[in-house]
């Protein structure tokens, strides 16, 4: 049987990985934030993750994330699933950055929240890397209308972008959409307006975070590496 290792021996193993890779690629491993994707995972978990130095949660769900939020104070949340415009609202009075920006109407919404806050919506632009239909996103051909769009929108202040690539454990083949979102990333400085900056990149999970910290990443999304594997 294999030997379970507690939240904080894992956290300190993506720790030492993430400062590997960072100084593999000649970063600077305090530019690369660990977000711990928390999905599924009770609060006592999650404290548990804080006691070992977790500081941002990442939550699928508004829903989910309601009823977890008090339990563990002192955390940061970012929502880095598909929000749906009705439940922006306790969007941005749970989590200081939504990973999951794919539309504009989406857009129309923060910003009339933001106005009615006086308080910018701090967001990410998701791509739809390859166009997997069951992935959402604005596709790579899309995206530089879209960020012009997005001057319409000027308290929604984009910081970069986020992408789920495809599973795999093949480490060259998880090159490919970390690069890709990074030319992407540079591609669009040219088209955004103010209010769009393209310095975060968003990708990397637990089996590829390595790799795309190599490539760029600036924030990875980290759940089973952290929080064991979740059932079903
Ligand atoms: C679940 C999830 C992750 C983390 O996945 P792991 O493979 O468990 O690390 C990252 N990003 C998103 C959007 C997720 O839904």
């Amino acid at each position: 049987m294999q030997q379970q290792l507690t939240i904080a021996e894992r956290v300190a193993e993506i720790r030492r990985k993430i400062e590997a890779a960072a100084r593999t690629a000649g970063r600077d491993p305090s530019d690369i934030q660990l977000i711990a994707a928390s999905k599924t995972v009770n609060p006592e978990r999650i404290r548990d993750a804080q006691a070992a130095g977790i500081e941002i949660c990442g939550e699928n769900r508004v829903q989910e994330a309601i009823g977890k939020v008090d339990q563990v104070p002192g955390m940061r949340w970012h929502l880095i699933g598909h929000l749906q415009r009705n439940k922006a609202r306790r969007a941005v009075e749970l989590f200081e950055l939504i990973h999951s920006l794919d539309s504009i109407r989406l857009a129309q919404a923060l910003q009339r929240l933001a106005d009615e806050r006086d308080r910018a919506v701090d967001v990410l632009i998701q791509v739809n890397l390859a166009g997997e239909a069951t992935k959402r996103g604005i596709a790579p051909e899309s995206a530089a209308e879209f960020v012009r769009s997005l001057a319409d929108f000027p308290q929604v202040r984009v910081h970069g972008l986020m992408a789920i690539p495809p599973l795999t454990t093949d480490d060259e083949r998880a090159r490919a959409p970390v690069r890709r979102l990074a030319r992407l990333a540079r591609d669009l400085r040219d088209a955004a307006p103010q209010n769009v900056k393209l310095d975060q990149l968003s990708i990397g999970m637990s089996g590829d975070f390595q790799v795309a910290i190599e490539e760029g990443a600036t924030m990875v999304r980290i759940g089973s590496g952290i929080f064991g594997p979740r059932a079903g």
